[in-house]
């Protein structure tokens, strides 16, 4: 094979592997089995891997890197940061994350007009949850069961997926309710229409039995992603707004996935017309390239906190180089037109083929998504919508399609029964559609595990 990368990168990857198995430890995994990819390079929308194969990045590295690899603008950035301040106390003024905040506050809906810098996302949630409790006096969270909001406690505890089983007993005031969920309706709902309808008045129950004036917080993914890219059906987020507006309850928008042109607009809920009262964000904010992540709170939240002291801080909050690879990115994104970009691979390319393949692959049972933000749902089974792979777990079959994905230039991001379609907003048509031949190619793997 034409690695395209030199032996001794390749001779440096074999040495990492090692010493990973050695003295790394790695999240979500027990860590004798585990057998991790090597990337020894990555430029655009390819990885190498440590064989020096070239792959088509899928992914987006957990739906990260939404400008793709080694964007130059971002990496000079980050050097000329690195040679006038590496790093600075978070009470002074440092003018990478002035300008940061200054372009994130200009691109969030409404009056969110306010940024908290975290190292990350789950961070971002922490704060977000506690910035509510404060607030309003109340302390109980409603969160969404199928959602993700991070790996700390009260994140892990928040978040609605299997991974909170083993550290959940903490989470006292965490009250989970069922999203709108359209292809596996909770409420037995056949249409979008039904299903808003219905869970809406789930959750306006759930507020009511829980007692509205103990519920400080409603958190909940504007798109959820890592539970499956299931875009709220017509009508859901403006019900919740309207909800949690009518019982004094603060809405955060969790737009670590879907934040920073993911969905084709700036933000997510830009598709939904709604603003919430703080919105966590991460990853796309500056593409992962240095940690990063924040709150942006609304202009009555901050007024709580005008004269009241906010008893909470990071060392790192508005890190001089996560803030100047930010304010790269978003001028990148902003120059280039990437947030129009994804919007139209989503429209023209993505979403038309993955329709098509819906109807010529049995193992598809639902297909969804928006902007460069798409998921395809494997099932062995049409009408009993079984699927291939239980929640929360894998199988062998989804094993075998994600190694033949892989094995034919492709990384993709596969969680339990699902494919997410993730790339840069900036991947070439050609080389988008390059991939999704490959995914099309792979589907009749699970085809063969359809019973029908
Ligand atoms: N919220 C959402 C919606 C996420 O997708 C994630 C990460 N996948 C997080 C929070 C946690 O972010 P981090 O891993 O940066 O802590």
């Amino acid at each position: 094979i034409d690695t395209g990368v030199s032996e001794e990168l390749l001779a440096e990857g074999r040495r990492a592997y090692e010493l990973d198995r050695e003295h790394v430890f790695h999240s979500w995994q027990a860590q004798g089995p585990f057998k991790p990819m090597t990337i020894v390079k990555t430029e655009g929308s390819f990885v190498w891997d440590g064989e020096g194969r070239k792959l088509i990045d899928l992914s987006s590295q957990l739906v990260n890197t939404n400008i793709g690899h080694q964007h130059p603008k971002v990496v000079e950035a980050i050097q000329e940061q690195a040679a006038q301040i590496c790093t600075i106390a978070p009470q002074h003024v440092n003018a990478a994350r002035s300008e940061a905040a200054r372009l994130i506050a200009e691109r969030t809906p409404g009056d969110l007009n306010h940024i908290f810098f975290t190292n990350g996302g789950a961070d971002a949630v922490e704060h977000a949850v506690r910035m509510a409790r404060l607030h309003t006096g109340r302390q109980k969270v409603l969160s969404a069961y199928r959602s993700y909001h991070g790996g700390t406690q009260l994140a892990v505890n928040i978040t609605g997926d299997p991974r909170r089983f083993d550290s959940d007993y903490s989470s006292e005031g965490v009250v989970h309710f069922m999203p709108a969920y359209t292809y596996r309706s909770y409420f037995g709902s056949e249409t979008p229409e039904q299903e808003t309808e219905r869970a809406l008045r789930h959750l306006e129950d759930m507020i009511t039995l829980e007692g509205p004036r103990n519920i400080a917080a409603l958190i909940l993914e504007s798109v959820p992603g890592t539970a499956g890219i299931y875009a709220p059906p017509p009508g859901y987020l403006e019900g919740v707004r309207e909800l949690t507006a009518k019982y004094g309850i603060v809405y955060i928008a969790d737009e670590v996935m879907a934040g920073f042109g993911r969905t084709g607009t700036w933000f997510a809920v830009e598709n939904f017309n709604v603003t919430p009262d703080l919105m966590t964000f991460a990853k796309g904010v500056n593409s992962g390239y240095v940690p990063l992540g924040g709150v942006a709170i609304s202009d009555a939240i901050f007024e709580t906190f005008r004269d009241r002291v906010y008893q909470g801080g990071l060392t790192y909050s508005g890190h001089p180089l996560a803030s100047a690879a930010a304010v790269a990115t978003i001028n990148a994104m902003e120059d280039e037109g990437m947030v129009a970009n994804a919007q139209r691979l989503g429209r023209d390319i993505i979403g038309p083929r993955l329709q098509e393949m819906k109807a010529k692959h049995p193992s598809i049972g639902d297909v969804r998504g928006l902007g460069c933000f798409w998921a395809i749902e494997l099932v062995k089974n049409a009408e009993t919508k079984e699927p291939m792979a239980a929640y929360g777990g894998s199988s062998p079959e989804m094993n075998e399609l994600v190694g033949a994905i892989k094995a034919a230039g492709v990384l993709p991001f596969a969680n339990f029964n699902r494919i997410h379609v993730v790339p840069a907003l900036n991947i070439s048509d050609e080389l988008l559609i390059q991939a999704l031949d490959v995914i099309d190619e792979a589907l009749t793997i699970t085809d063969g595990y359809v019973t029908a």
